[in-house]
């Protein structure tokens, strides 16, 4: 992977080649951080690259800091203005995605939150495809059990917890699949790896809520809004059985990198007619619109990073 130039670390931006940290930081040694994964969109026809929904990805960076007793003063909005100013500083004509990182910074032996120091530090790089077979992936349900609320929130976008999250995919990917679903304590359908999951059945689109053990996913809120306004599909959050899913219509996953990832089959189990149906179908070209700025009613999703002249008239 290509590195970045350059990467906010410690106030300021700095070539990324500065921006290290030494080997007993705490957030290295025990997890005690947080993150968030933003996209930006290139559109060729505007000249423009467009960061989608930049406040809600820091808000929620900033609630998980808080659940991991963070005290600094940065606010959603200052996140975003430090990232405009070093995306544009990279200068990128192409999509890309955005890594912001809180982390407690303290080189320091002791296991707790409080009493020390946060930062934050942002970086990005060119991007394209996370799920190789996003139009028909075969997904299995993993082995290990999603982390729970009371143990490490998946909420809060941890650092630490996503070790569930890898020995998840990694189990998926030797044993030969594009991603696993994960279940919860209960066996109730959580979520993918770094995935939220739909299913359509009996023409409704249903997804677990948030009380399952998932990440509030930002993709996951647009998507179903986009099902329910765009598509007039009933939008459902109710508890999923692991059959139910052999069973749907349809089923897919979303996320920031994933997008909307079509799942064809499930556990050697074809889904719906085993091809990507016509509501993924519709949601993946609706979001990839949205996410370029194709669409006015939208728009407000739409940070764009490049200070354009005004258009000259008459
Ligand atoms: N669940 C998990 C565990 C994730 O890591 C992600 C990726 N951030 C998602 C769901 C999807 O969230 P979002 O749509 O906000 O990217």
């Amino acid at each position: 992977m290509t590195l970045p130039n350059y990467a906010y670390f410690k106030g300021k931006i700095v070539p990324y080649a500065e921006a290290k940290v030494g080997v007993m930081t705490h957030a290295l040694n025990y997890g005690t951080g947080a993150f968030g994964g933003v996209r930006a969109y290139w559109n060729s026809d505007e000249e423009q690259l467009f960061i989608f929904r930049p406040m809600d990805h820091f808000v929620r960076l900033l609630n998980s800091a808080k659940l991991l007793f963070a005290s600094f003063d940065y606010t959603p909005e200052g996140l975003r203005d430090i990232t405009l100013e070093l995306i544009r500083r990279e200068g990128y004509r192409e999509d890309i995605y955005i890594r912001p990182l809180f982390y407690k910074a303290d080189e320091i032996i002791g296991v707790k939150l409080h009493d020390l120091t946060d930062e934050i530090t942002i970086f990005s790089v060119p991007f394209t495809r996370y799920i190789e077979n996003d139009e028909g992936a075969h997904v299995t349900i993993s082995s290990w059990r999603r982390v729970d609320d009371n143990a490490v929130p998946a909420r809060g976008k941890i650092t630490g917890s996503y070790v569930n999250s890898a020995f998840i995919k990694t189990d998926a990917l030797v044993a030969g699949f594009d991603e696993a679903l994960v279940l919860t304590n209960q066996g109730h359908v959580s979520e993918g790896s770094a995935e939220n999951v739909f299913m359509l059945r009996r023409g409704k689109l249903i997804t677990p809520p948030v009380t399952e053990n998932i990440l509030e996913g930002i993709t996951r809120y647009t998507i179903m809004r986009l099902a329910h306004e765009e598509l007039g599909l009933e939008v459902v959050e109710r508890l999923i059985d692991r059959t139910e899913i052999y069973l749907c219509d349809e089923f897919f996953m979303t996320g920031t990198a994933a997008q909307v990832t079509a799942i064809t089959m499930v556990d050697y189990r074809p889904i719906g007619t085993g091809v990507m149906g016509p509501v993924t179908t519709q949601l993946r070209q609706l979001y990839d619109d949205i996410v370029r700025g194709r669409i006015p009613k939208y728009r407000h999703w739409n940070e764009p990073v490049y200070v354009k002249e005004p258009t000259p008239t008459g």
